[in-house]
């Protein structure tokens, strides 16, 4: 994988060019990919963006959403646009299984790829170009960089301003993350200057829930909320019934493993919800704890030190019972993280 820094000349060349990102995109993911997508098309580019799976309703107002091509919605038309592309762009992901169904057919293509992404690990065998920084503080802080590094920070505008806010302002917690360096402050900065109501995007993101949504997290922490306190270690679990009866979407169980972390001394919040197909596990720590390393090694997955998610195919029962074996061997650790 070369530099991106070698990729900046060609930028000015219009070409077809496909943005993809992870399945189920969060803001990082959606917004990265817009910001990419208004200051390619800006420079001439024939842009489509391609999300594996659907996503949020949270993430419906942002603008040019309504363009994405949702590949499990749209097989044939999103794959015929992969396999025409000049270039792709591979967005807030780093192995090509994040992208589920899609990943065939990512693994297929022969033109030329480019990666930009913050998480650990990369397969970097697949890509030409490419910047993998696990100390950005997001995917959209790297899309600012290569925007403004390439020469172009005089085609930021309003659209890539709302863009590219909404991914910093999700993957830092709202700027409370040690990632939210000066470097991120002044990034931001930049992008208010385009006049953008930052107040308005904290609003579509946080404050556009249906009445279910939040009895649903009511009733996660009253009833399916452990605290392991010989662990510092909260733990919740989501059952296939609790996802019906609250008419669980997509979007609605972001954040939820975050409250975990709100209650004193806990260091390591793990939720595991009951998927149809798989049991998908979130974890999330505070200080010296590596959730990344834990993820990797016990539950198929991977993300970032202190943010990372898995999956295993174990019932509910079996990989909660797991969770407390394995934890186990952390409790010397966790009692001094
Ligand atoms: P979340 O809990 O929000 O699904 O994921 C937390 C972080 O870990 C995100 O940055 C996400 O991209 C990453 N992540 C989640 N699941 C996996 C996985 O199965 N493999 C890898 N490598 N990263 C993951
Ligand atoms: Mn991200």
């Amino acid at each position: 994988m070369q530099s991106i820094s070698d990729f900046y000349t060609r930028l000015t060349d219009p070409k077809k060019v496909v943005i993809t990102t992870h399945q189920k995109p969060d803001g990082d993911a959606m917004g990265s990919s817009l910001g990419l997508y208004h200051f390619l098309t800006g420079l001439g580019h024939f842009v489509t963006v391609i999300s594996p799976t659907n996503w949020a309703s949270f993430l419906k107002w942002m603008p040019g959403a309504d363009k994405v091509v949702d590949f499990e919605l749209s097989k044939e038309v999103a794959s015929k646009t992969l396999q025409e592309a000049d270039l792709l762009f591979c967005l807030d992901f780093n192995v090509l299984h994040r992208t589920k169904n899609m990943e065939p057919v990512l693994a297929a293509l022969t033109c030329t790829k480019i990666l930009i992404d913050h998480h650990e690990q990369p397969q970097v065998d697949y890509f030409d170009y490419g910047i993998s920084n696990t100390a950005k503080s997001s995917t959209c802080e790297m899309v600012f960089d290569l925007i403004v590094n390439s020469g172009h920070d005089d085609k930021i505008n309003v659209e890539i301003a709302q863009s590219l806010y909404t991914g910093i302002m999700t993957d830092t917690g709202s700027f409370r993350f040690p990632s939210t360096n000066a470097d991120v402050f002044r990034a931001v900065a930049r992008l208010k200057d385009t006049g953008f109501n930052h107040t308005l995007v904290h609003e579509s993101i946080y404050d556009s829930f249906l009445e279910n949504r939040i009895r649903f997290i009511g009733h996660a922490l009253l009833n399916r909320m452990e605290v392991l306190y010989e662990y510092n270690t909260a733990i919740m679990t989501i059952t296939k019934n609790d996802l019906l009866r609250f008419q669980i979407k997509t979007g609605d169980t972001e954040g939820l493993v975050n409250h975990l972390l709100t209650i004193q001394g806990i260091k390591v919040g793990a939720l595991v919800i009951d998927r149809d197909e798989e049991r998908r596990w979130s974890f999330r720590s505070k200080g010296s704890f590596d959730v990344n390393t834990f993820a990797r090694t016990h539950f198929n997955g991977g993300g970032h030190f202190n943010a990372a998610g898995g999956h295993t195919d174990d019932s509910l029962d079996a990989t909660v019972w797991n969770f407390k074996k394995v934890i186990k061997q952390y409790e010397e650790q966790l009692q001094h993280a």
